[in-house]
């Protein structure tokens, strides 16, 4: 998952870009609105967390021209405690939820996957797939119900995919879930970390679309019964069923309910 920081206080900054790459998100962080306005014009986020005193372009500006361009990123808002009339005018302006400031590190994280669930859809806080179950606030991923260790960018790349089962992310949008600008990117990074997942929850579980990129099944494979074997590699051929993607794209937003 690839966050988008938007602070202009250097210790705040840090300390959260700390926090949060320490939860295995891959962060950029910009200290003004008008860093922030050409990132998100350039980069695909998932989620922004936005300050809204910022130099240059507020953070309420910055916001409703995110909304004009139709962009459904998720935005988590920072105000201060006693600013209600700014945490207001910030929902109003098309933010999904606000965190107050000083920051809890806890309660930003818990808010953060909090809105990467809704936007992935979800209610459920644990994804489960097969055989797998993936727990984003605990990173704990289990193989019929045992613990197998993830480095943080196997991690990503598994939630990345497993969260919208029978969609192709290409390599590149791979590369963008794991990485943030000053990261540097070794060229088969992705294949690696896909090759090292295979090893560890089975040759099956990611497919790779040939010219197009890697995929999960939109519905886990059977079973494999207990008894004889069973592993006769009749997987199901790979179904044209990737046009549909579970529509992330083009809502409103809706607010929840
Ligand atoms: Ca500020």
């Amino acid at each position: 998952m690839r966050l988008l920081l938007v602070e202009d206080d250097m210790m705040i900054g840090e300390s959260v870009l700390d926090a949060l790459r320490g939860e295995g998100y891959a962060v950029d962080w910009v200290r003004d609105g008008v860093m922030a306005d050409s990132a998100l014009r350039t980069e695909q986020y998932d989620l922004m967390l936005l300050d809204l005193g910022l130099p240059k372009m507020d953070g309420i500006a910055v916001l409703k021209a995110l909304r004009a361009r139709r962009e459904a990123t998720p935005v988590l808002i920072a105000t201060a405690r006693d600013a209600v009339s700014a945490r207001i005018q910030g929902l109003d302006a098309g933010a999904d939820d606000y965190v107050l400031k000083p920051y809890d590190l806890d309660e930003l994280s818990a808010r953060i996957r909090a809105l990467l669930r809704r936007a992935a859809g979800r209610a459920e806080p644990v994804f489960s797939y097969g055989r797998i179950s993936l727990n984003p606030a605990t990173h704990e991923a289990l193989l019929d119900g045992d613990p197998v260790a993830l480095s943080q960018r196997e991690w990503a790349v598994l939630e990345a995919l497993i969260a919208r089962p029978g969609m192709i992310l290409s390599r590149a949008q791979l590369e963008e879930k794991l990485y943030s600008w000053k990261d540097e990117i070794s060229s088969n990074a992705v294949e690696v970390y896909v090759h090292s997942l295979r090893k560890k929850l089975g040759p099956d579980l990611i497919r790779n679309i040939r010219g197009m990129g890697y995929m999960i099944a939109k519905e886990p494979a059977p079973a494999t019964p207990r008894k004889d074997g069973g592993g006769d590699g009749t997987h199901n051929p790979c179904t044209d069923d990737a046009a549909d993607d579970g529509g992330a794209e083009g809502g409103d937003g809706g607010g929840g309910e």
